[in-house]
């Protein structure tokens, strides 16, 4: 019988298995396609299936965020980076990979493990007890998704992301914009009263841009993401727009209360933007989830006065997207705290893409392996992509505002500020490999030995 049960083989289960079968560890991992079920999305049976792109985005490791999560990935032996590495097609400096080759890969490296039994089954509740990983992935099946849900809480599961663009603190133009709430209220403890960054428009501006949301090229709803109805919380700023000219100024864009001080006055119109994680480095722009075309978010936004030069860690979008408020749910090892014999992994605890989704399933099944090894469990530097994503979804999110996320500079904590500006990347890399390669010897005699 197997020590441990994975529900779901995608990116997430597929390496979570493979880092816990090659350490001798007996897995059952479920997946439900094969079985005569699919998802809206997935189009074959094949593990670990890239439903849409076949990128992996960026594999520089020295500039950019996920080509770090790349790296530290292949040095703990990922499956999920050894496939695509084996399926890669050219594609200038990303990674992209053909799907088929991928996938097969995958399979083929799973099925060589004797200690796992793949079983094309649906899973239907949360295992009671026995150690288990949930990666069901943005689209898990209703069923479990009601189990999920009555663990946890129904307002704890959300089937819908609402993603408000995200911007980095220091992109932010504070000669312009200035930070206050409304009619100056403290709203908790930790409130100075002063807790928005206020972007102030004009009249005209604010015309200007109402237009701009109206003709801007939007991307459509799938079929099966219009009819579900748990969308209607969470409605578009473009939407709102529609809805009159003045609606905006009443709704998220409102400047009542909002003393602009440098000129003693109320703005005509306002966006703000509220703290996003702990440490501060990111905003969230307040009821601005879109499904605007990316390149027109970034145009568009850069209109607004203080954004002019704004860099975004993330750009608003609305998907069906199954996902648990994780900040709250789960603990520092991605357990459930109220059954910690259960962990979740991939895209469901709340991170976005392929590539995150995969490396907090190699997390899990490292922490599991831990675990049943009855070793203690080093979690890995906060200034590794690996660690800044997983503090991230285990407690440093803002938990109000928690909303899927790729993985970025914003999330790992600030360099030296006296780094400048054009070097700031490679020192965010370079801290976070030298930081790495310690914790790596912490998991080494978990490591299989080379063949
Ligand atoms: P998945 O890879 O979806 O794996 C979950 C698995 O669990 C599936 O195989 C499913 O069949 C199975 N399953 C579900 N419920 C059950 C059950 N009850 N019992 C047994 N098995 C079950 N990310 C990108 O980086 N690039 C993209 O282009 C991209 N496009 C996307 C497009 C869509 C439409 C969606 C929904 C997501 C997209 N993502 C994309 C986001 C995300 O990275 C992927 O969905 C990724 O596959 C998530 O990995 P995962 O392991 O968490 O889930």
């Amino acid at each position: 019988s197997h020590q441990i049960h994975i529900i779901g083989g995608g990116m997430a289960g597929s390496e979570a298995a493979w880092q816990l079968a090659r350490r001798g560890f007996r897995v059952r991992l479920s997946e439900m396609r094969g079985s005569g079920e699919t998802t809206a999305a997935h189009q074959g049976d094949g593990l670990a299936e890239l439903v849409c792109s076949n990128s992996f985005r960026s594999d520089d490791d020295e500039k950019n965020a996920v080509g770090l999560l790349h790296h530290e990935m292949r040095r703990c032996d990922s499956l999920i980076m050894a496939a695509a590495d084996k399926a890669r097609v050219p594609a200038g400096s990303a990674l992209a990979v053909d799907r088929d080759v991928f996938s097969a890969a995958v399979e083929a490296a799973l099925a060589q493990l004797p200690n796992i039994e793949v079983v094309r089954e649906r899973v239907d509740t949360l295992p009671g007890e026995g150690m288990a990983i949930v990666a069901t992935g943005p689209l898990t099946a209703p069923a479990l998704a009601g189990s999920i849900g009555q663990a946890t809480g129904a307002d704890a599961l959300a089937f819908f992301d609402a993603i408000a663009p995200i911007v980095y603190r220091d992109s932010i133009d504070m000669d312009i914009c200035w930070m206050a709430s409304r009619w100056d209220k403290a709203s908790g403890p930790e409130s100075t009263g002063k807790d928005y960054i206020n972007c102030p428009m004009d009249k005209d501006q604010y015309l200007a841009f109402h237009q701009g949301l109206i003709d801007g090229e939007k991307t459509e709803f799938k079929e099966w993401e219009a009819n579900t109805p748990y969308f209607d919380g969470c409605m578009p700023i473009e939407v709102m727009a529609q809805r009159g000219v003045e609606t905006l100024r009443f709704g998220p864009m409102k400047p009542v209360g909002l003393d602009n001080p440098r000129t003693g006055r109320w703005p005509y119109a306002v966006v703000q933007l509220r703290q996003d994680n702990k440490l501060g480095t990111l905003w969230n722009m307040v009821g601005f989830q879109t499904k605007l075309k990316h390149a027109e978010q970034v145009r568009l936004f850069r209109t607004i006065p203080g954004l002019e030069n704004a860099e975004f860690a993330r750009l608003g979008g609305l998907h069906r997207n199954t996902f648990i408020h994780s900040p709250t749910l789960l603990d520092r090892q991605l357990r459930l705290k109220s059954s910690p014999n259960i962990r979740f992994a991939g895209q469901i605890t709340g991170c976005e893409g392929y590539v995150e989704s995969a490396s907090i399933g190699m997390l899990a099944g490292l922490m599991a392996a831990s675990e049943l090894a009855g070793r203690d469990w080093t979690p890995p530097p906060v200034t590794s992509a690996l660690g800044a994503l997983l503090s991230h979804i285990t407690g440093d999110a803002e938990a109000q505002t928690y909303q899927p996320m790729n993985v970025n500079f914003g999330l790992f904590p600030p360099v030296d500020p006296s780094v400048k500006k054009k070097s700031r990347k490679e020192a965010y890399t370079a801290r976070g490999k030298a930081d790495f390669t310690p914790w790596l010897e912490t998991l080494a005699p978990d490591l299989p030995t080379a063949p």
